[in-house]
């Protein structure tokens, strides 16, 4: 089936819908994470107390990201086209629900997307566990492979790749992972003006 004829879409947030803003390797060093590792993979292994508080930590400090976020380009006409179209839209991320609707509110595409069908950290075992998407393939009745996930890094790549669902990567000049895509655009403008 091509791209043009997919009708479950579901995205990364976080450097796809908008401008990656978030500095992680700056994240780790303020809440102390050895730059090589994950940071919710670091923070679960944490006592609950240490990791409650560096939770903390990280939600304000992604709030004040979320409620400043700007759209990636094309990423606002992309998903409008797809809704206009009657595409079953998800979101899902690394990020926590809340901030999810903030920043989808803050970049004008909340009304596109149905409560349910965004999926933060807390709701599913986060990227690149195929979980989330396993999730809305059951939610929205259909095989996993009728899904295209959005993304602009390697964890949505093998997200995607694990729940059989096809990939699609964005916002990046050229592709550094061939084997986990099964298409490459530039940006969000691109990959609508190829639909
Ligand atoms: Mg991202």
């Amino acid at each position: 089936m091509s791209l043009s004829a997919a009708r479950h879409w579901v995205f990364d947030m976080d450097g796809t819908l908008t401008r990656a803003v978030h500095d992680f390797d700056a994240i780790k060093r303020a809440l102390d994470i050895p730059l090589e590792d994950d940071i919710l993979g670091h923070l679960a292994a944490l006592p609950s107390e240490l990791a409650a508080a560096k939770h903390a930590w990280l939600m304000e400090h992604e709030r004040e990201l979320a409620v400043n976020s700007v759209a990636a380009p094309g990423a606002v006409e992309l998903v409008r086209s797809l809704h206009a179209r009657g595409c079953r839209l998800g979101i899902l991320t690394r990020n926590a629900y809340e901030l999810a609707w903030v920043t989808l509110e803050a970049i004008g595409i909340a009304e596109c997307f149905e409560r349910a069908d965004v999926i933060g950290r807390d709701e599913a075992a986060p990227k690149p566990d195929p979980a989330g998407l396993l999730l809305l393939a059951k939610a929205w009745q259909i095989s996993p492979e009728n899904l295209v996930m959005v993304g602009d890094y390697r964890f949505d790549l093998e997200c995607a790749r694990a729940a059989g669902a096809r990939s699609v990567l964005v916002n990046l000049p050229e592709n550094p992972w061939p084997e986990l895509t099964d298409y490459f655009a530039v940006d969000c403008s691109a990959l609508h003006q190829s639909l």
